[in-house]
């Protein structure tokens, strides 16, 4: 009996083992055949790459890095070197009042980065791996990511949201990992609001974003560390009249977090 149950039992491993010889060589075979037929190729480019280079090819990886990194202005995002922040801020933010407290960035608006941003909010949310990876960079290389609380995607109408299908930073916040915080969409877009015109004088750009957002009654931003995330920085005027909003509704900081700041480099 004894021997009998041994050899069952050596039996099962032998069959447990088999099986899974066969379904590791399925694995593998089933595998083989995907890249067969569907081949790895750059998300960005369509150049067929190796399955160790992730979803990018090689010259995309090292365009989009190059457009990522580098000193930046904590206040506004702007490209400028070393020697030309002081106490945190560059020249052009010495001094000047704004609402929005610190901001992180991954990179300046141009090359790969821009492409892949543009590409995002039209449709090809696929990029949202790599786009996710570099705002995650850029967040913990901005040195307030252990204050947030919660994490408010700017806002979009909902004419656009629903034409469009998904708000890009919501997308984003979803690829971040900060254990402690939450996500509110409770500041929301009253109107919409013309594209921001990159250059132009301050006060028209403020006046077109006045008044847009609002937040929600019973809204959870009293006393609390919010971070704002959107796509594209260009004149600031947005970020910063969310920021006033907010602070209004009792927020005691602002922060926020952009995938790119766009071609506003300080000589
Ligand atoms: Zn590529
Ligand atoms: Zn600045």
């Amino acid at each position: 009996m004894t021997g009998q149950r041994g050899g069952g039992y050596n039996r099962g491993v032998d069959t447990i083992q088999t099986r899974r010889w066969l379904v590791e060589n399925l694995r593998l075979l089933w595998s083989g055949l995907n890249h067969l037929l569907w081949p790895a190729v750059c998300i960005n480019c369509a150049e067929s790459i190796g399955e160790a280079d992730g979803d990018l090819c090689r010259k995309c990886w090292d365009e989009l890095l190059e457009s990522t990194g580098g000193d930046y202005c904590r206040r506004c995002g702007r490209d400028v070197g070393r020697y030309g922040i002081v106490d945190g801020a560059c020249g052009q933010c010495m001094g000047r009042e704004a609402y929005l407290d610190r901001i992180a960035r991954a990179g300046v608006y141009s090359a790969s980065l821009q492409t892949m941003t543009l590409g995002f909010k039209r449709g090809r949310t696929e990029l949202d791996r790599v786009l996710g990876f570099l705002v995650r960079s850029a967040l913990e290389g901005g040195a307030f990511a252990g204050r947030i609380e919660l994490f408010v995607p700017v806002p979009l109408h909902w004419t656009r949201r629903l034409w469009r299908g998904y708000n890009q930073s919501l997308v984003l916040i979803r690829r971040l990992r900060v254990p402690r915080a939450r996500v509110s969409t409770e500041l929301v877009r009253m109107r919409r609001t013309k594209m921001q015109p990159a250059m132009g004088s301050e006060a028209k750009r403020r006046a077109n974003v006045a008044g847009a957002f609002a937040v929600r009654k019973g809204h959870p931003f009293s006393g609390k560390a919010v971070c704002l995330v959107d796509d594209i920085k260009t004149t600031g005027a947005t970020l910063d009249e969310c920021a006033r909003v907010l602070k209004e509704a009792g927020a005691a900081r602002v922060y926020a977090l952009v995938l790119a700041v766009a071609g506003q480099s300080v000589s």
